[in-house]
C-alpha cells in the first residue's frame, strides 16, 4: 500500500492511500487549488487515482478542500453526524457510513475494505479509519482524538499507522494558550492526542515486524518533530524495538 501524506498539521490534513488500481483520500483539509498542486507533486492524478473520499470529521482543517470532490465527482463518505456540518456537495455524491448494532459497517472501494471506528473529539460523530487491501496490508488513520481506547486499538492493529501526535504536554501547559483552550485540547473526550498518548498506543500495537509509523497533525505551537519522535522511539525502545530496524518512523 502506498501512503502519501498530502498535508498534515493544524491548517490542513489529507492522506492518499493507493493499493493496485484503487486510491482513496482520507480528508481533504486544504483548499482545492492547494490540494491539486500537492497531489500532482506526489504523482497522484486526481482524475484517475482517487475513487472515493472518506471524512474523519467536519472541522475546516479536514474538509475545506471538499470542492475537489465536487469537481471530480468523487463519492464522499462521512458519518450521519458529520454530514450535518458539511455542505456544498450534490446529494448523489453523499454516502452515509451506516451502523449495525452500534458498529460501523465496512465499505468496499475497489481492492480496499474501509472500516470506520469511533474516536473522541469535539465533533458530532468523528471517526478514524482502518483500511485493508488484498495484499495483507492494513493501515489506520487516526486524526483528532482525545484518547485511544481499547475498541480503537483493536481496529487499528495492522502494519501501517498514521496517527496524530498533536502536542507535548509540557509545551501545551507552559505555553501561551488560554486555560480554556489548554483544557479543551487535553480533554480525553473532546481533545487531541499528546505525544505520550500516541507513544503509549503504538507501544501496544507495534510488534517490531517492520511496521510503518507516520506521526501527523503536530501542533505548530505546542510540539516539535523531535519531541514527537523521541516519545515514540523511547516507548518502543522499552519493548526492545529500534527505529529503521524493527519499525520505520516518519514525523510529517
Ligand atoms: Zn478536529
Ligand atoms: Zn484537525
Amino acid at each position: 500500500m502506498r501512503v502519501s501524506i498530502i498535508a498534515t498539521g493544524s491548517d490542513g490534513n489529507c492522506i492518499h492511500l493507493q493499493s493496485g488500481s484503487t486510491g482513496i483520500l482520507i480528508d481533504a483539509g486544504k483548499w482545492k487549488r492547494d490540494l491539486e498542486k500537492r497531489l500532482l507533486a506526489n504523482n497522484i492524478n486526481a482524475a484517475t487515482d482517487i475513487q472515493a473520499v472518506f471524512i474523519t470529521h467536519a472541522h475546516g482543517d479536514h474538509i475545506k478542500g471538499l470542492t475537489l470532490a465536487k469537481k471530480y465527482l468523487f463519492p464522499v463518505y462521512a458519518t450521519h453526524g458529520e454530514w450535518q456540518k458539511i455542505s456544498g456537495l450534490d446529494d448523489d455524491q453523499k454516502h452515509v457510513l451506516e451502523t449495525t448494532f452500534g458498529k460501523y459497517d465496512s465499505v468496499r472501494i475497489g481492492e480496499m475494505d474501509i472500516y470506520p471506528f469511533k474516536v473522541h473529539h469535539d465533533a458530532l460523530e468523528p471517526v478514524g479509519y482502518a483500511i485493508q487491501d488484498g495484499n495483507g496490508n492494513r493501515a489506520c488513520v487516526v486524526f483528532d482524538t482525545g484518547q485511544i481506547d481499547d475498541d480503537m486499538l483493536q481496529m487499528m492493529e495492522g502494519n501501517i499507522y498514521i496517527v496524530e501526535a498533536n502536542h507535548d504536554v509540557d509545551m501545551l501547559q507552559n505555553g501561551e494558550y488560554s486555560d480554556y483552550l489548554k483544557d479543551r485540547i487535553a480533554d480525553p473526550h473532546r481533545g487531541h492526542l499528546s505525544n505520550d498518548q500516541a507513544a503509549e498506543a503504538l507501544k501496544k500495537l507495534v510488534n517490531g515486524r517492520g511496521e510503518r509509523i507516520f506521526l501527523t497533525h503536530l501542533s505548530s505551537n505546542n510540539n516539535t518533530p523531535e519531541l514527537a519522535s523521541h516519545a515514540v522511539r523511547m516507548a518502543l525502545f522499552e519493548k526492545g524495538f529500534i527505529n529503521k530496524r524493527d519499525y520505520f518512523l516518519e514525523v510529517v
